[in-house]
């Protein structure tokens, strides 16, 4: 497997087609396009990992898979009555179905589903508990203390959170939203500022893998059918309307962010994440697509078979 990750990484590194960083939130279009990194992590809790696998970036929209955990575990199965679980097969940001289907969102994983499960997780508490709440489960789901915010990334995104915010307040105007707009959108933010390494994220991904349970801790953390439901979830969702391809390409259950992070689940087998910055013409890692599809293509770990 290291001399796997090497390989793959080493192409990586050379590649000159990277992709475009995203630059709708001006924090990120700073990060190095160069960068790559991929870590594997498996239940009996070996970890390896190649190239900038402990350089940490923004998960993203990696952190809407933490999200819907935890508001599951809040809300159990009456979360669906605030969100769908259809692919959506329009851009991650798109307001166009929110019309046609009465401001209820596609799937957890658009940022319209992604500000529902914000407002489910919110119920009763204010954004700094909530905050407080979802930074330490995602440190308890890593096993690692270090994991933070990044502010910076959080307030460039709140300035530019035009396109966000109508999302939510087209929602809120079809009574959807319980919270203030405002108080939403900022909790979503910084959810999806918090900075991980390529190691650290693999590790979080672990209760996945073991049907709930993260084996190298020791804790289950959702149940069986909750975690198989969620390895769904980001079979068809995870990538917006590059689900398709991603299932083509690599057939995995994965979710990846505009920080160029991609949470990849080989169920039983172990848990992946790669990070390289440029972003296809959809918004996933050009290079980390290419990763995984290389990984899959040697480990015979494809869903679908070998
Ligand atoms: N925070 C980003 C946004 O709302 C997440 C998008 C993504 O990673 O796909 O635009």
């Amino acid at each position: 497997m290291q001399d796997l990750l090497n390989d793959i990484a080493g192409k990586m590194k050379l590649a000159t087609e990277r992709g475009e960083v995203a630059n709708y939130i001006p924090q990120l279009a700073h990060v190095d396009p160069q960068q790559f990194g991929i870590a594997v992590a498996t239940p009996d809790g070996q970890v390896f990992a190649a190239g900038d696998a402990r350089e940490p970036f923004s998960i993203q929209s990696i952190s809407k898979v933490f999200a819907l955990t935890l508001a599951l575990g809040k809300q159990g199965d009456s979360l669906w009555q605030y969100v769908g679980r259809e692919p959506s097969g329009d851009p991650f940001n798109s307001i166009v179905q929110l019309e046609h289907e009465s401001g209820k969102p596609r799937n957890p994983f658009i940022n319209a589903g992604a500000i529902a499960v914000v407002d489910a997780i919110m119920m009763g508490h204010e954004p700094k508990e909530v905050l407080a709440e979802l930074l330490s489960f995602v440190r308890f789901l890593a096993n690692d203390d270090r994991l933070y915010f990044d502010h910076e990334v959080a307030a460039s995104e709140l300035e530019h959170k035009h396109r966000n915010a109508s999302l939510a307040h087209f929602m809120k105007a079809f009574g959807r939203l319980h919270h203030d707009v405002d108080k939403v959108i900022g909790t979503y933010f910084h959810q999806c500022a918090v900075a991980m390494n390529c190691v650290q994220l693999a590790q979080a991904g672990l209760f996945l893998v073991s049907d709930g349970v993260n084996q190298v801790t020791g804790t289950r953390v959702v149940s069986a059918q909750r975690a198989r439901r969620i390895n769904s979830l980001m079979m068809m969702c995870g990538h917006y309307d590059g689900s398709g391809e991603f299932a083509f390409r690599v057939g995995l259950p994965g979710k990846s962010g505009v920080g160029g992070g991609i949470l990849a689940i080989a169920p039983a087998r172990a848990s992946i994440a790669v990070w390289s910055p440029g972003l296809d013409n959809i918004g996933n890692s050009l290079l980390g697509t290419r990763a995984l599809e290389m990984l899959v293509q040697e480990t015979g770990w494809s869903v679908f078979g070998h």
